[in-house]
């Protein structure tokens, strides 16, 4: 395994001419209301071959092959037709799938603290670019900034970004997103749309432009400092800031506005997570009644004790009712929202069973459709690994080449439940002093939201338990814990994943969690262990194959590192197979096709369209 000192990517660059077809970035960004035409598009990259294009495969029904271990919510039967993607597609995220910037020797992204060429915020791709590539942008008519710098371009490939961008390649549609790059809005027309993929224009990327105050209210405020830790149960880290709020709604209110100008009759939008609680209310009082507005919230829901300290929670749950579909990654979190609804609203009919709500004359169906993994991608990236990347990574990091790897690789989030794995394995260590020198836990923690002063505290917090730790166990030839916030690129994270003796997975709460389905695709020698949180959506799916931790149980969480390292290599064999069949068979394109599927019954028939609620199946 071999972690690349220089990173990989463009091979090319181009010279962009200055002057051109660009806008000026300050003036009003007043738009009409016409639709996009290939003719509205500024000129951008036309060499280079594109992102992946595969297609969405329609295999909603796909059956997890071990039966005791069911995949994603497969109640219903679904055509090809019916998976597809609708005509008129309009997505909405926060971020976007591609992000012009000019090239001003590595930058570092302000959002998360890594370098610009890769790296997560979010798996889901909608908080920031899970996995992005850079690329040059071909030389071409750009905007009136007198850069005269080449103008890169960051194409996703990874997460839900790369999963949605082939689809609306395929169907021409539009999607909607924060115009975060440097040279974005040189390159787009007068309604601030842009066609991409650069190369080959498939699709119109409509960009909002969002200042740096509305960032900061919006974004690192009432979306990461309120809803974030309130979604995952830190009601004591909760900070209201006085604006907050107000451009919460603001920045809504701008996406919303920009939803309109690109609606048709027969418009689906499809918003993605938390940062758009208020928009589909705004969006459904201003686009066609035959239009339909779904949702997917990638992370938790909370209890309606928690939500009661969500500031203008109502609203919120107005808000999020303006959609005809409103997706969970899991049950409980689909049950959790209509709790808070019932609780709440009480002017709003629940159904349970039915999973539907009846708010201000418009049905909300609720649904719960776990989220997978590009499975292929991860099990194909490993397997092109070698054994010189290993011996490099090992050396790189003075691992001993013998000893056994557990890994961990997270953003550095208060949710991840980092401090928590940290005293496991100090316990670990402490009951097991024939481990010393023969296994080393590898930790890749990537920063994420430093300027939030819980990211900050917390990453302190991580440093020095490590530091503690190593200076406890450690010897001269050896150390426990190989902590690390290098970028790590994609190859050599499947490098990683493939090799890890033991993947540790121990969230306090998260929503899903893609890191412990990309350890199970990666582990093609099917002799690795995973250890899971029963807080990680992801537990649902893969829990009676993983081997189960209480991150909070330290003792318990501890002697589950032991048993991992001594499972004999049937059981670990046993175990990841049946772990592969659960992650290959519910993979991203599955659960596209499964939003899709549900998207256009929601569409064609309204809520009523879907008989009885989806439901994930039983473990
Ligand atoms: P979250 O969305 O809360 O960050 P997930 O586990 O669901 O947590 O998703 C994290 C995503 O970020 C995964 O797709 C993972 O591969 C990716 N990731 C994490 N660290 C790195 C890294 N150093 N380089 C590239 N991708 C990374």
């Amino acid at each position: 395994m071999r972690v690349h000192d220089e990173q990989s990517s463009p091979t090319h660059t181009y010279n962009l001419r200055p002057g051109g077809s660009g806008r000026d970035h300050e003036r009003n960004r007043d738009v009409d209301s016409e639709s996009d035409s290939e003719s509205d598009s500024a000129a951008t990259a036309t060499s280079g071959s594109g992102p992946g294009s595969g297609s969405v495969s329609g295999s909603a029904s796909n059956a997890d092959t071990d039966s005791n271990h069911p995949t994603t919510a497969r109640t219903m039967q679904t055509s090809n037709t019916e998976s597809s993607c609708p005509d008129s597609l309009i997505v909405v995220s926060n971020r976007q799938p591609y992000r012009h910037t000019y090239d001003e020797g590595a930058g570092t992204d302000e959002e998360n603290g890594t370098e610009t060429t890769g790296t997560s915020d979010s798996g889901s791709g909608s908080d920031s670019d899970s996995g992005s590539q850079s690329r040059p942008q071909n030389g071409a008519d750009v905007g009136p900034n007198s850069n005269t710098n080449p103008i890169s371009v960051d194409e996703p490939t990874g997460g839900l970004t790369a999963g949605i961008d082939p689809v609306l390649q395929e169907a021409n549609g539009t999607w909607i997103a924060w115009g975060d790059g440097d040279a974005d809005f040189d390159v787009t027309n007068q309604r601030d749309c842009v066609r991409v993929p650069p190369d080959d224009e498939a699709y119109t990327l409509r960009r909002i432009d969002l200042s740096e105050e509305a960032v900061d209210a919006y974004y690192r405020g009432f979306s990461n400092r309120v809803l974030w830790p309130l979604c995952h149960g830190f009601a004591e880290l909760v900070e209201e800031r006085s604006d907050d709020l107000e451009w919460y709604r603001t920045v809504n209110e701008r996406f919303a506005a920009a939803v309109a100008d690109h609606a048709s009759d027969d418009a689906v939008v499809w918003l993605q997570d938390y940062h758009f609680a208020l928009a589909p209310r705004m969006i459904r009082q201003t686009i066609p009644d035959s239009a339909s507005i779904a949702q997917f919230w990638h992370i938790p829901w909370p209890s309606p004790a928690t939500f009661d300290y969500c500031p203008a929670h109502e609203e919120i749950l107005e808000g999020l009712l303006g959609n005809d579909l409103l997706g969970f990654h899991v049950e409980r979190y689909a049950n959790a929202f209509l709790d808070c609804v019932r609780r709440f609203l009480p002017d709003a009919t629940v159904d349970h069973e039915q999973g539907t709500i009846q708010y201000n004359g418009q049905t909300t169906r609720v649904v719960a459709t776990p989220m997978g993994v590009d499975a292929a991608s991860y099990d194909q990236q490993a397997r092109e690994t070698d054994a010189e990347q290993l011996l490099s990574l090992f050396d790189r990091y003075d691992i001993p080449r013998n000893s056994a790897i557990g890994l961990g690789v997270d953003r550095l989030d208060y949710t991840k439940g980092i401090p928590e794995r940290l005293t496991a394995l100090e316990g670990f260590f402490a009951e097991n002093p024939r481990w010393h020198g023969d296994f080393t836990f590898i930790q890749k923690a990537t920063p994420s939201r430093t300027e939030i002063p819980a990211y900050a505290r917390h990453g302190d917090i991580v440093r020095s338990e490590v530091d503690r730790i190593n200076r406890r166990f450690g010897t001269d030839d050896w150390q426990p814990i190989v902590y690390t916030e290098d970028y790590v690129e994609h190859e050599d994270l499947c490098a990683l994943y493939r090799h890890a003796d033991v993947m540790i997975v121990s969230p306090l709460i998260d929503g899903m969690n893609l890191v412990a389905q990309e350890y199970v695709a990666a582990s093609v020698e099917t002799d690795g262990t995973l250890l899971l949180s029963d807080r990680a959506g992801a537990h649902e799916r893969l829990s009676s194959h993983a081997l189960t931790i209480d991150p909070t149980d330290v003792s318990g969480f501890a002697t589950a590192i032991g048993d991992a390292l001594s499972m004999t290599p049937q059981d670990r064999t046993r175990r990841m197979d049946a772990l592969r069949s659960s992650v290959f068979g519910g993979d991203i394109d599955d659960w596209m096709a499964t939003q899709f599927a549900l998207l256009r019954r929601v569409h064609g028939d309204g809520a009523a369209g879907i008989e009885s609620r989806e439901r994930t199946q039983p473990m």
